[in-house]
């Protein structure tokens, strides 16, 4: 695996470079997609972004009528300040506190409009992708999701709503499989480690978990990324994320889930009734968001070294880290904390 390929760590701890904060003339800027701007009187707010912001003065409601609409991203930042009639200073400036509010994006191309996404899609990427620090822009992060294979191994009701999910989301590929099968795991998690980014998602069946394990060596194998995800009735179990040489490998995993309930066998999930149907829909789309943080890099991953537990019924959750054991083979020299 490419040092580079998931930085959550460095995204994490905002390590991003510092070229891509730099406005330069050939800078190409746009506002980003489904923000509001509304001017009152002489107050201007823009809300749909990060945090609402409020502005006062004739010149802040100057820059939301003549500069704002020129930020287009298909204008270089040169050609927004001409195009706005202000001063290139004054222009300027307003961009950079835009940029520093992350009401702006940078590229150095012209942005297009991505027709295969949904709009809700795009606007979202607009608004939070920039922010978390991995990718330049939107358009990077969207590249960066085309380019990515993602394997599900789950149950149709669970793998048919994901896989729906992350195609809306621009994912490349997204394959459905059958841990049971294990040739034909192999076979796929091979074929898609051939892609720039990936990941398999495993939803690990409880009452049979050798699969899991088995899908989970392939994986350290093949230096793939995996992300666990598992339903006990209405609690929910995502994490943790595997990442061969860097997490605990699934028999620790186990040691430590075994341990957890251990100590608390009086509590059991609601079994399933018979709106199985909206359980496995709440749960695909909270894999579905944790794969798009994983590749992504929309946020941090929440499954790095940890699981978390969901009640499906009131949403309350618990987390458990998930390190290696000191005596285990696999992980070997492997140590808490050790990156
Ligand atoms: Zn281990």
């Amino acid at each position: 695996m490419a040092d580079d390929e998931y930085p959550i760590v460095d995204a994490a701890d905002g390590d991003r470079p510092d070229a891509a904060d730099k406005l330069g003339d050939g800078t190409y800027v746009r506002f980003c997609e489904g923000l509001a701007v509304l001017v009152e009187g002489n107050r201007v707010i823009m809300t749909g972004g990060l945090r609402r912001q409020m502005f006062t003065g004739r010149d802040a409601c100057r820059v939301a009528a003549e500069l704002v609409p020129v930020l287009d991203g298909r204008r270089t930042a040169a050609e927004a300040y001409a195009a706005s009639g202000m001063q290139q200073e004054a222009a300027k400036q307003a961009i950079l506190i835009f940029r520093s509010l992350g009401l702006v994006e940078y590229a150095d191309r012209p942005f297009r409009d991505d027709g295969r996404l949904t709009s809700h899609v795009s606007t979202f990427l607009s608004r939070a992708a920039h922010a978390a620090g991995t990718y330049r822009n939107s358009q990077d992060s969207r590249d960066a999701l085309a380019t990515s294979a993602l394997l599900v191994l789950a149950p149709a009701p669970v793998a048919k709503p994901l896989q729906a999910d992350l195609l809306a989301c621009g994912i490349g590929s997204v394959v459905i499989g059958n841990a049971a099968e294990v040739a034909a795991t192999r076979a796929a998690i091979t074929a898609m480690a051939r892609w720039p980014h990936h990941l398999v998602i495993g939803v690990e069946d409880l009452a049979a978990r050798a699969a899991f394990t088995g899908t989970e060596t392939a994986c350290r194998d093949r230096a793939v990324p995996l992300l666990r995800a598992a339903r006990a009735g209405t609690r929910a179990e995502l994490g943790p994320l595997f990442l061969g040489g860097h997490t605990a490998c699934s028999a620790c995993f186990n040691r430590d889930h075994a341990e957890y309930f251990a100590g608390r066998s009086g509590e059991t999930a609601l079994p399933d009734d018979a709106d199985t149907c909206a359980l496995d829909e709440a749960f695909a789309a909270m894999i579905a968001e944790e794969a798009l943080a994983v590749l992504g890099h929309i946020r941090t991953p929440q499954s790095y070294r940890s699981v978390t537990f969901t009640s499906l019924s009131d949403y309350s959750d618990q987390r458990l880290t998930v390190l290696p054991w000191p005596d285990c083979p696999a992980c070997g020299a492997l140590s808490p904390g050790e990156d």
